[in-house]
């Protein structure tokens, strides 16, 4: 028998808000337990929630990139459960009218080809805290900072046959919601993190199979090992004769395997009902507008204008818009007139080593177009070799400064002066006759080294065209 597998995704995404879904607290992470809340998120009796607008804002911006329905009039429901890091014992969540439903996200494989899957909703809701567990000395301490952080929560239909399409699809959500500026989307500080409904059965075959759901997965690697663990598992069960069960299952990172958590309850068992602390949430026609007008070009429409505009390679356009600060200053380096094969150039080398010298994003770093712009005009122009430009980058990456300044202060400015150049290469000459005899002996080699120990007599601040030139016009003397 062929099997198929059937995978549905549910996505938390924290909201980068500053601050949280139903209070004014600080969504910061990584701050001293227990420092950041306040009655509401520790769901003191009395305590009124009242919604951060910014979260809808956020949720509906991503709702738009997902191709989604935004709902006009939604609400809030109360979704109870007791567990102790929910103090409220309900999480205020959306289930009859959530805020947007029926998206579609096409997306590209690694290997080659496209792919649609139905998003069957997107809801907000808030976070629950976090259980710290000392194994020393047996005792759970609870930290409710992430109380209330704000999430949203990303439904897929399910759609999708592979782990591959599972991450590629993920990629391309992390993208998008980058590019929004409305999550941060790392994985492995908990932004983001994934539900993995699976379930198998004989190709061909229309009707679903008995599904499982394997709760918070954080990484790639997990996400596909899970993937591929569970269809084995199922299928291995039901060829033995068995048959799964609906249930909740951990993905063990150590064992390598998926094990039983829990029955799968029902909507039913959570006695959802609205919240009548909030009210519905009705957004009007001019609102939604404004929020249009503020979505900016996404990566995927860059890409595609890159390669038409500037002639950039598929593999240039991607890295080049991986990230929004990287595509930004790429533009703006061009707009002020940097050749953008270039601007190009520069960004995917010594600036993206600079990146990953110093563990930074492109949006923290300190160089601005203008400062990229000058250095490679420099570089055209002659007035500094690429090897010091580089070097100035370097010393301005973090910092921030202005290049010319730099340049001079640091006596950087490239040697054009011919005469200081014909001396230097005299000085190499007398030094070394015996590589000009080599070199009339056709050893072709002692060109490079003189050229080499001239530079070098330059203190590498001469232009390597320059003095190649010098060499061969010495030599020719000779
Ligand atoms: P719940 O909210 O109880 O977890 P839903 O029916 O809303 O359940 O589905 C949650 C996720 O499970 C969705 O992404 C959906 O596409 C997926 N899913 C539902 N049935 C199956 C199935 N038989 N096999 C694989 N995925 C499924
Ligand atoms: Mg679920
Ligand atoms: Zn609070």
């Amino acid at each position: 028998m062929i099997w198929e597998t059937v995978i549905g995704l549910e996505t938390h995404v924290e909201l980068s808000t500053r601050t949280k879904i139903f209070c004014a607290c600080s969504t910061r992470f990584g701050g001293a337990p227990n420092t950041q809340c306040c009655p509401v998120c520790a769901g003191l009796p009395g305590a009124l929630p009242v919604l951060n607008e910014g979260v809808l804002t956020y949720a509906v911006k991503a709702a738009l990139v997902l191709g989604c329905a935004i709902t006009r009039r939604s609400r809030f429901d109360r979704k109870n459960y007791f567990y102790p890091d929910l103090p409220r014992a309900y999480q205020i969540s959306q289930l009859y009218c959530p805020i947007a439903r029926d998206g579609e996200v096409t997306f590209s494989l690694p290997a080659g080809g496209h792919r649609t899957i139905r998003i069957h909703e997107l809801h907000m809701e808030d976070d629950a805290g976090k259980l710290i567990h000392n194994p020393e000395t047996g005792r759970t301490s609870i930290d409710y900072n992430r109380c209330g952080v704000p999430l949203i929560e990303i439904v897929t239909e399910p759609d999708f046959r592979t782990g591959e399409e599972v991450t590629a699809y993920l990629e391309t959500l992390k993208e998008r919601l980058q590019y929004l500026g409305v999550s941060d989307c790392r994985m492995q500080e908990g932004s983001l993190r994934c539900d993995v409904n699976l379930s198998v059965r004989p190709q061909g075959s229309t009707a679903l199979g008995t599904r499982t759901e394997m709760k918070n997965l954080s990484s790639f690697r997990a996400i596909l090992r899970a993937i591929a663990f569970e269809s084995q598992r199922q299928i291995a069960l039901i060829e033995g004769g068995g048959q799964v069960v609906q249930e909740t299952r951990r993905w063990d990172e150590d064992q390598n395997a998926s094990l039983p958590m829990r029955t799968k309850e029902n909507a039913q068992d959570y006695r959802y009902f609205p919240d009548p602390d909030l009210p519905p949430i009705v957004l009007s026609d001019g609102w939604l507008a404004r929020l249009w007008a503020e979505m900016p070009e996404l990566a995927e429409a860059k890409r595609d204008r890159y390669r038409a505009q500037f002639g950039l390679s598929e593999a240039d356009c991607k890295t080049l818009t991986s990230q929004r600060a990287l595509a930004e200053l790429f533009e703006q380096t061009a707009a002020l007139g940097t050749p953008p094969k270039q601007a190009a150039n520069w960004l995917l080398g010594p600036v993206l080593a600079q990146c990953s010298a110093h563990g930074l994003e492109a949006k923290d770093m300190r160089i601005t177009p203008q400062m990229l712009a000058r250095l490679i005009a420099l570089v055209q122009t002659g007035g500094l070799n690429r090897s010091t430009a580089i070097e100035v980058l370097a010393a301005l990456f973090t910092t921030g400064g202005d290049v010319d300044a730099y340049v001079s202060e640091h006596g950087l400015n490239q040697v054009c002066d011919a005469d200081l150049v014909g001396e230097a290469v005299e000085r190499v000459f007398a030094a070394n006759p015996k590589s000009i005899t080599d070199y009339w002996a056709g050893k072709e080699k002692a060109l490079g080294f003189l050229v080499g120990q001239t530079m070098r007599a330059l203190h590498d601040r001469a232009s390597p065209q320059a003095v190649q030139a010098a060499v061969r016009k010495k030599l020719r003397q000779n």
